[in-house]
């Protein structure tokens, strides 16, 4: 704790007042710290792709160019880089955005069920691996009042990560539960799991459970930051649970009023 004072005093000179400011130097410490350690995070990850691209255009020029079998493959690496610092920056400006005070999202009310429906018609038309879909969704409408856009990016983001870690043959189950005042979503894999200790972290900004793999599987590691901001910003809660080589479940709630689904129907 550290206490500034200052000393209110009249033209003649009378001290009269005395105002403590007191802070919690401890929070203001942390804080400062976490926006250090971010922006180190932020340089060395848009370092390593920039690093990368800086020898293989070196290659490139020093002769690489002239070899057919080679250079179309560094070309190749070199745009994919890019297209990773592409998303890297399109997420950190998200995650700005998330952050400002001001920030706003728009919602509408949305029949979640069909909502839902869509979303894994989506990934299920386009998936190139053997994988499973199992829907446990309501068979009724359920109303709730969300903004369409980032809910859809959150569940992305979560449907993307099960895909991603999912073994052949894997199955995914998607849930849709109606609890008294909410609605719990869950999206469950069969992959490789996370360990213990990090079932909270992955929440974190960059966390990543296995920072190689998730560089070469594409990730930025703030997906679920950001689904964290979007679902705190509707007044939902996100959590994972998951063992290790036996899956992952991804579960996130939304704010629900059983009654105004009566007026609906
Ligand atoms: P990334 O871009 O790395 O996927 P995310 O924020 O989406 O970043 O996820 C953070 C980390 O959480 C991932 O790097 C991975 O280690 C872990 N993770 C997320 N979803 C799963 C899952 N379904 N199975 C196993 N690990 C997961």
């Amino acid at each position: 704790l550290r206490a500034n004072f200052s000393v209110i005093q009249r033209e003649t000179g009378f001290v009269n007042g005395l105002i403590a400011v007191l802070h919690d130097i401890t929070e203001q410490e942390k804080v400062e710290e976490e926006r250090r350690e971010f922006v180190a995070n932020v340089s060395h990850e848009l370092r390593t792709p920039l690093t990368t691209m800086r020898s293989y255009l070196e290659a490139l020029s020093e002769g690489a160019w002239r070899d057919e079998n080679i250079a179309p493959n560094f070309l190749k690496v070199t745009q994919k880089e890019t297209e990773r610092m592409i998303r890297l920056v399109n997420d950190l400006l998200q995650l700005s955005k998330l952050d400002s005070k001001d920030y706003k999202i728009t919602k509408d009310w949305v029949d979640f069920t069909e909502f839902f429906h869509h979303i894994i018609d989506r990934f299920e038309m386009s998936k190139d691996q053997n994988v499973f879909f199992v829907r446990e969704l309501p068979k009724k409408s359920i109303f709730v009042e969300i903004d369409e856009d980032k809910i859809t990016q959150i569940i992305d983001n979560i449907i993307s990560n099960a895909l991603k870690y999912s073994p052949e043959g894997g199955k995914i189950r998607f849930r849709v539960r109606e609890l008294d005042n909410e609605i719990e979503v869950s999206i469950k894999d069969q992959g490789m799991g996370i360990p213990k200790d990090n079932v909270v972290k992955v929440f974190e900004r960059f966390y990543r459970v296995d920072r190689a793999r998730s560089r070469k599987l594409g990730g930025t590691g703030l997906g679920l930051a950001i689904a964290k901001e979007m679902v705190t910003a509707h007044n939902g809660r996100i959590w994972a649970e998951s063992e290790e080589g036996k899956g992952t479940a991804i579960f996130f709630t939304l704010p629900f009023d059983p009654e105004q689904e009566d007026e609906w129907s």
